[in-house]
C-alpha cells in the first residue's frame, strides 16, 4: 500500500497514513534513543533488523492467539499495521529485577522475580514516563477497567509465549514493555516488540543482547540484535514484495 502523509514521528519510528483510513505504514528508522531522548544516535541497519524482528515476533504471537495490529512487511524497514487508538500507557512485565526497578526499590540487580511483576507507566516523555497504577488509569480515564484487565492478561500471556521462545534460543527474557490500542470494539497489541523495548540476556554468560548495550555504551548494539535474530531464525536477508 502507498505511503501517504506522515501522521507521527517518534524517537525510533515514523507512522504514515495510507489510502485506507484503518491502515498505517510504520517505518523503523536507524535512530536510537535512551533516557527519554537525552542520548541519541544513528545505528546502521537497526531499522531493518527491528522491522523484521518485530514482524517475526508479531506473527509468532498471532499464531498463539494474541491479536496484534501487524498485517505484513512492506519493505526492509516498513510494515503495514492496523491504525489503533493508542492507550497512553506502557505495560511492563519483569522476570528479573534490573533497570528502573532496582533504582526505585533498591533491590539487588539480577534478582529472580517469582511471580513475575507487572507495572504501568504513563507514556509521557516530558514527565519521564512516570509509574502509575490502575486507580490513576481509571480516575483520568486513560482506559476502562475491562481494558486494564485485558492489558494485564495479554502482557502476562506474551511473557509466557516469548519467555519460551527466547529460552529455546538460549536467552532469558528479563523484562519488556508493550503498548495496546483500540480497534473498533477490540483491544489489540500495537507498537513493537524488538530488543529496543525488552531486555534479553544470554542464559549462560548473562551477556546483554538488548538496548542496554546502547544505554550503557557497551557497543555492538545492532550486532547483538542480529545475534538474537539469528538464534530465533529470523530471516534478515530475504527481499520483501510490497
Ligand atoms: P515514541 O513515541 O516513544 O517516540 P516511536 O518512535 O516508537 O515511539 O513512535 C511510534 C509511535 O506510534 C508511538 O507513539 C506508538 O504509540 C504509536 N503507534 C504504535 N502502533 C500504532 C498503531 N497501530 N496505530 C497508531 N499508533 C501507533
Ligand atoms: N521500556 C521501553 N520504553 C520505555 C521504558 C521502558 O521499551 O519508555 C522497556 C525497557 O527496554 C525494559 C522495560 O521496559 O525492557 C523496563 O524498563 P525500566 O523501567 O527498567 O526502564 P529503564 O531502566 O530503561 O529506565
Amino acid at each position: 500500500m502507498e505511503k501517504g502523509e506522515e501522521l507521527y514521528s517518534g524517537k525510533a519510528k515514523s507512522v504514515f497514513l495510507t489510502v485506507d483510513p484503518e491502515v498505517l505504514i510504520m517505518e523503523f528508522r536507524d535512530d536510537t534513543s535512551a533516557f527519554d531522548g537525552e542520548k541519541v544516535d544513528q545505528l546502521d541497519r537497526k531499522g531493518m533488523v527491528n522491522n523484521r524482528f518485530n514482524a517475526f515476533i508479531m506473527e509468532h504471537l498471532a499464531g498463539k492467539g494474541v491479536v496484534t495490529h501487524f498485517e505484513k512487511l512492506c519493505s526492509a524497514n516498513e510494515s503495514q499495521v492496523k491504525r489503533l487508538d493508542m492507550i497512553p500507557v506502557e505495560c511492563v512485565v519483569r522476570n528479573i529485577a534490573t533497570g528502573s526497578l532496582c533504582r526505585r526499590l533498591g533491590v539487588e540487580d539480577g534478582l529472580d522475580l517469582q511471580p513475575p511483576t507487572f507495572e504501568f507507566f504513563l507514556k509521557n516523555d516530558e514527565l519521564h514516563d512516570p509509574m502509575i497504577n490502575e486507580y490513576h488509569i481509571a480516575s483520568f480515564g486513560w482506559a476502562t477497567p475491562d481494558e486494564v484487565e485485558i492489558m494485564k492478561r495479554q502482557t502476562f500471556r506474551v511473557n509466557e509465549i516469548l519467555g519460551a521462545l527466547f529460552s529455546a534460543g538460549g536467552m532469558i527474557l528479563v523484562d519488556f514493555k508493550l503498548e495496546f490500542g483500540r480497534f473498533g470494539d477490540a483491544l489489540l497489541l500495537g507498537d513493537e516488540f524488538t530488543p529496543d523495548g525488552c531486555r534479553l540476556w544470554d542464559r549462560d554468560t548473562r551477556k546483554k543482547l538488548d538496548k542496554d548495550r546502547f544505554r550503557q555504551g557497551l557497543g555492538g548494539v545492532v550486532e547483538a540484535y542480529e545475534e538474537v535474530a539469528l538464534r530465533l531464525g529470523v530471516d534478515l536477508d530475504s527481499s520483501v514484495s510490497p
